[in-house]
């Protein structure tokens, strides 16, 4: 097996998830995530929140699912073009349940370019966030090492 990267998130960009999670909880909050990837790191510099639009389907409740808009990626697309950075991610919570990929995230698994960010919720307050990289051939998840550095900022 090839040796997965490293997550590098700062303080400044994990309190922002992390006060959304909050702010969405009992629902699943969600959104994109944007930095740089290379073989051995991938570096997130920011968290883009998305509105969950999994509750615009009929029945779906928001508070097991997720579903980032489609509409956000394509914007933030267009607004990365030529910056050298680019998507390498999204993250939500989990309302009440562990920071671990559910059953349901597994099934979910669709661009293995794309890393997780699952941030646990426990009675409203932000617990532990963790990283996981999917696994098309498994449909399984590989937990990534997650390293929180202090910004700049
Ligand atoms: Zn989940």
């Amino acid at each position: 097996m090839t040796s997965l990267p490293e997550v590098l998130l700062s303080r400044a960009v994990l309190r922002c998830i992390e006060t959304q999670a909050e702010a969405a909880y009992p629902q699943e909050c969600c959104g994109l995530l944007v930095g740089i990837r290379n073989a051995s790191s991938i570096t997130i510099s920011r968290a883009e929140a998305s509105a969950n639009v999994a509750g615009k389907t009929a029945g779906v409740d928001t508070c097991r699912r997720f579903e980032v808009d489609p509409r956000l990626r394509l914007a933030l697309m267009r607004e990365l073009e030529e910056s050298g950075e680019t998507i390498v991610g999204l993250y939500h919570s989990h309302p009440n349940h562990p920071a671990r990929p559910s059953r349901h995230d597994r099934h979910s698994i669709w661009e293995p370019e794309l890393l997780w960010l699952i941030t646990a919720v426990e009675k409203g307050k932000a617990g532990v966030t963790t990283a996981h990289l999917p696994d098309l051939d498994d449909r399984d998840f590989h937990a990534l090492k997650l390293r929180v550095v202090d910004g700049k900022d």
